[in-house]
């Protein structure tokens, strides 16, 4: 049976989440419940949540991260534009963050979406850097050990192992 032409085709999207201001953990959940309410995004799963130590600023609270897997019918753009706005109304708040990558109450980003790459200047999709970084890949390989880096031509389980036990990230 072929889709009617009013359902708009939803793609997979991996989003990492972060927060390390006040109560980390319900930020997580509020942000889950926040994206899941939204009628065009569905939350398909969502990872364990694990305690990692600030990184690129040291002297901030410890991170909560976490990642989940949408499906969505929303272009990258404007699921990029949906998450920045539920970033703000959580409360984060950009101009009073003096320092780059200083606390946040929370933070939304899109790791994957489909096997889309794009380099615009607002967007950078895979996000740069993930397959460098612990904190994003612990939680992601909980979702999709097996979904492939469109660039990197790996599994996010075998992007996991290559940092191997010698990188603190
Ligand atoms: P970071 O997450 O790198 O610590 P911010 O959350 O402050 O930094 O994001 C700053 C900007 O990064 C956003 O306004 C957004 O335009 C841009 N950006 C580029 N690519 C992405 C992406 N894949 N996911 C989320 N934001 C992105
Ligand atoms: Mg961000």
């Amino acid at each position: 049976m072929s889709p009617r032409n009013d359902e708009k085709k939803r793609v997979d999207a991996y989003i990492g989440l972060g927060a390390n201001l006040g109560h980390r953990r319900d930020a997580i959940g509020r942000a889950i419940d926040a994206i899941g309410a939204l009628p065009d995004i569905d939350v398909a799963a969502i990872s364990d949540l694990y305690e990692t130590p600030a990184r690129f600023v040291e002297d901030q609270p410890d991170f909560i991260n976490a990642a989940a897997h949408l499906t969505t019918s929303l272009s990258p753009h404007d699921l990029l534009d949906t998450l920045l706005a539920i970033e703000h109304a959580m409360g984060r708040k950009r101009q009073c963050e003096r320092l780059e990558k200083g606390p946040r109450v929370i933070d939304l980003d899109i790791l994957f979406y489909a096997d889309r790459v794009i380099d615009d200047e607002g967007l950078t999709i895979p996000h740069p850097d993930l397959h460098n970084r612990r904190f994003v890949l612990e939680p992601l390989c909980d979702i999709a050990p097996e979904f492939v880096h469109p660039t990197l031509g790996k599994t996010v389980a075998l992007l996991l192992e290559t940092l191997g036990s010698a990188s603190p990230k």
